[in-house]
């Protein structure tokens, strides 16, 4: 599933492409009929991302909202548009571009007010300018619930997704099943800092780029030399690039987590 970096890349792309100009909205599948024709003709105002949402903001207070879900997509190219190819439930023609959604979970308009209720259930989002930490430690530190599944929750905090949440408890050292309420306050903070920072780099590449190396070939081997972008992430039994423990997995609210139980051991009893 798209992690924020994805929506806040596509958010800044949109908002380059079509904000302040005037869009053709349709539907070429017929699904989202009725919301294009509700904001088709009219002024993209800015176009923005909270956690794993897309925000399409239109005057006079109607908004577009997408949520990718696992298989939604966004494909864009110059125009003159091609006939839509297979199933777009939303086509945006700007001056100069067009994009075509496809396979989201969600596409909808809605109010201002219905956005300002949906993005009040969600936690800070580490890319949002002025983002409030405070308020995701306000739930971890009262919480039993495990940190790896605390950080997967949006209403704690926004955007993270399964690779994030894997490579940051990876870089701070911390046991998955941890629970919330066990979590230091000085690694909270370190971690949060981090997610910013990690986050951003994402936003900037277009990919998730946490642990950047070079894996070496066994002797003997006739494989070539790959890179690696990410540290623990679906690199079950691989060794761990920091003490060379293979690398566990399991599942955790149904979703794979991954980890290194010498890197990240669970704390004495
Ligand atoms: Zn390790």
């Amino acid at each position: 599933m798209p992690e924020g970096h994805t929506l806040h890349r596509l958010a800044r792309r949109h908002q380059r492409l079509f904000g302040g100009a005037l869009v053709a909205v349709g539907s070429p599948q017929g699904r989202f009929a009725a919301g294009a024709a509700a904001v088709d003709g009219r002024i993209l105002a800015r176009a923005e991302a909270y956690g794993k949402h897309l925000f399409h903001r239109y005057e006079r207070d109607l908004v577009v909202h997408v949520h990718l879900g696992l298989y939604g997509t966004f494909t864009e190219g110059e125009l003159p548009a091609p006939e839509p190819v297979g199933q777009v439930r939303m086509r945006m023609v700007g001056p100069t571009h067009f994009t075509d959604l496809r396979g989201a979970t969600s596409c909808e308009v809605l109010s201002a007010a219905e956005v300002r209720a949906l993005t009040d259930r969600l936690g800070p989002d580490p890319l949002r300018r002025r983002p409030d930490p405070e308020r995701a430690w306000t739930r971890l530190h009262r919480s039993r619930v495990s940190i790896a599944a605390l950080l997967m929750d949006q209403s704690v905090i926004a955007g993270i997704g399964n690779v994030y949440r894997a490579e940051l408890l990876f870089r701070h050292y911390v046991d998955p099943y941890l629970p919330g309420r066990d979590l230091p306050r000085d690694t909270w903070e370190a971690m949060w800092a981090d997610l910013v920072t990690l986050m951003r780099d994402g936003v900037r590449r277009g990919r998730i780029v946490t642990w950047p190396r070079q894996l070496s070939v066994p002797p003997g081997s006739r494989s070539r030399p790959g890179a690696a972008r990410v540290a623990v992430y679906r690199r079950t039994g691989e060794p761990c690039p920091r003490c060379g423990t293979p690398v566990r997995t399991a599942e955790l609210v149904a979703r794979n987590l991954f980890w290194c139980p010498t890197c990240q051991p669970a704390p004495p009893p």
